[in-house]
């Protein structure tokens, strides 16, 4: 089995970080296997060295180890290029020049008489661009996945269904099932390569488990909503799914969940305040 932990260096590791982190770690441990770490850093404008060196040194103090060098996604470009080129030679992508505010106003107009469905990238894309030919694309453009073509070119509905069924690794947690209906509608034509960017979390996420020869993904319930997005994508593009385990997620004395902001409850703080490991983790039930 291999585990990853895969962090964005926008922040300090909180202690909801901490939950996932030492959960992967712990199962990787039990069973033999490895535990990777992976960084996360293609939103370079928000990620900070600082914040990377604080991920290595907060999770080493917490007693994990992982092989070096780690994989570094900014570093990984080309590949992501390779998966994108073959989504869209399969005929299933769009080019799209819509910024959040032209969403927001399309989802607001007038014929528009339902309530905008919310995936989890935000409202679903309304399709403005949906007929545009990736032979129209502009510089500036992202691409989208046609949802429905993606959905048609696996089979159709009762295919994408079994994909759809996401197992979980552990009995305490729920099965997640999505229909292609909640694909269409509460997913809808997700974003594989942002204007500013050239990919995508989802399109990332999904190129770097395969490259790791990931088994086994530890995430919270909170990126849940995701998980069937990947499994679509590891379908069009024939890559190994992995074992899913969606954990509880981590609240604060409000019940709200953690924000990467929400400094004071980052391992940092703890450690400054003079709290050893084992206290840290007790604080999660670990
Ligand atoms: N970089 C993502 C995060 O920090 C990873 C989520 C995942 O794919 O497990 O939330």
């Amino acid at each position: 089995m291999r585990q990853r932990f895969a962090p964005s260096p926008t922040g300090l590791l909180h202690i909801g970080h901490v939950y996932s982190a030492v959960t992967a770690w712990r199962a990787a441990q039990t069973a033999r296997g490895e535990f990777l770490l992976r960084i996360e850093d293609i939103d370079q404008p928000r990620c900070k060295p600082e914040f990377e060196q604080a991920i290595f040194d907060d999770l080493r103090w917490l007693g994990l180890s992982w092989p070096e060098p780690v994989m570094r996604q900014s570093e990984r470009m080309p590949a992501y290029g390779q998966a994108l080129g073959r989504l869209v030679d399969m005929g299933l992508c769009y080019p799209c020049r819509c910024t959040r505010k032209d969403i927001s106003s399309a989802l607001s107009a007038p014929q528009e008489r339902q309530e905008p469905a919310y995936g989890p990238d935000g409202p679903v894309y309304p399709g403005t661009c949906s007929k545009r030919p990736m032979s129209g694309k502009a510089d500036g453009d992202a691409v989208r996945l046609s949802m429905t073509l993606a959905i048609a070119r696996l089979g159709g509905t009762s295919e994408v269904e079994k994909l759809c069924y996401v197992e979980t690794g552990s009995g305490t947690d729920e099965t997640l099932f999505l229909s292609t209906d909640s694909l269409l509608t509460g997913c809808g034509d997700i974003v594989l390569a942002r204007r500013d960017i050239g990919t995508s979390y989802h399109l990332a996420v999904v190129v770097d488990d395969a490259a790791q020869d990931i088994t086994h993904v530890t995430r919270g319930r909170d990126v849940a909503p995701a998980t069937p997005i990947h499994r679509l994508l590891q379908a069009l593009l024939g890559l190994p799914t992995p074992v899913y385990h969606h954990h509880r997620l981590i609240r604060d004395a409000a019940g709200k969940r953690l924000a990467k902001r929400d400094d004071a409850r980052a391992v940092r703080s703890y450690r400054q305040a003079g709290m050893s490991p084992a206290e840290v983790l007790a604080l999660v039930g670990l």
